[in-house]
């Protein structure tokens, strides 16, 4: 799933896992998982994320392709999100998932400056990684509804930090977009509206794509 900080990637990916029952692989909530361990690892990765950068791309490739190599992956298959985000990362995905390769990549399309007020109101939880904003809070105060755990601001959502990694987004991962659809693997989801709005439009173009993928020959 590729799309703009802020377009609502993980909220979605979340309910497509659920949906389909597939695993949900986000390199940010992995990483995230590390700064909470506190591992050397964790305190490199903690540097670039709260400074709006990427990590290297040997880095984040090899975690993606360690995830990738695991039993719920080769019995299911797998949403990523957060990955690949640069054309190197692409690259390397097409090579770790040889020789089946992606079924498809969505683009969830919504605009600059209405994810920029998404993301200053965005609020999630510590332990599961659940998304909240402040108008759209848990149940509890800042108590998340799935598992309990702590609902806060992520240290990368200050405004410094956001416009960093949107300006990253335009330079390193908006070329993606053309990169799949050369491939013939991309699709194109308007990912304004409600959330259950878009998850449908999500799911329309999933299953079209399976559908198609059944009759081919
Ligand atoms: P966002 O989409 O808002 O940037 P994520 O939770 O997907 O949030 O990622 C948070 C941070 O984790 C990124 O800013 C970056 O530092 C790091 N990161 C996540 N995925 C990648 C990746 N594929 N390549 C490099 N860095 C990554």
């Amino acid at each position: 799933m590729l799309g703009r900080q802020g377009a609502g990637k993980g909220t979605q990916c979340a309910r497509l896992s659920r949906h389909y029952v597939v695993p949900h692989i986000s390199t940010g909530d992995m990483l995230r998982g590390a700064v909470k361990e506190r591992t050397a690892f964790g305190r490199k990765a903690k540097e670039y994320m709260d400074a709006g950068e990427l990590l290297p791309d040997d880095v984040i490739i090899g975690i993606v392709e360690e995830r990738l190599d695991k039993d719920d992956v080769r019995r299911r298959g797998f949403i990523l999100d957060g990955f690949p985000r640069t054309v190197p990362q692409a690259v390397a995905l097409t090579e770790i998932t040889l020789p089946l390769g992606v079924d498809l990549v969505i683009d969830l399309e919504v605009p600059r400056g209405m994810v920029l007020q998404r993301l200053a109101a965005r609020r999630v939880c510590t332990d599961c990684g659940a998304n909240y904003s402040v108008t759209e809070r848990p149940k509890r105060p800042w108590t998340c509804d799935f598992c309990g755990g702590d609902v806060i601001q992520r240290d990368d959502d200050t405004e410094e930090a956001i416009n960093r990694r949107l300006d990253l987004y335009e330079e390193q991962t908006a070329p993606l977009v053309q990169f799949y659809a050369d491939r013939g693997e991309l699709e194109i989801v308007d990912g304004v509206g409600t959330a259950e709005e878009v998850l449908s439009r999500l799911v329309a173009v999933i299953d079209a794509r399976q559908q198609s993928h059944r009759s081919a020959p």
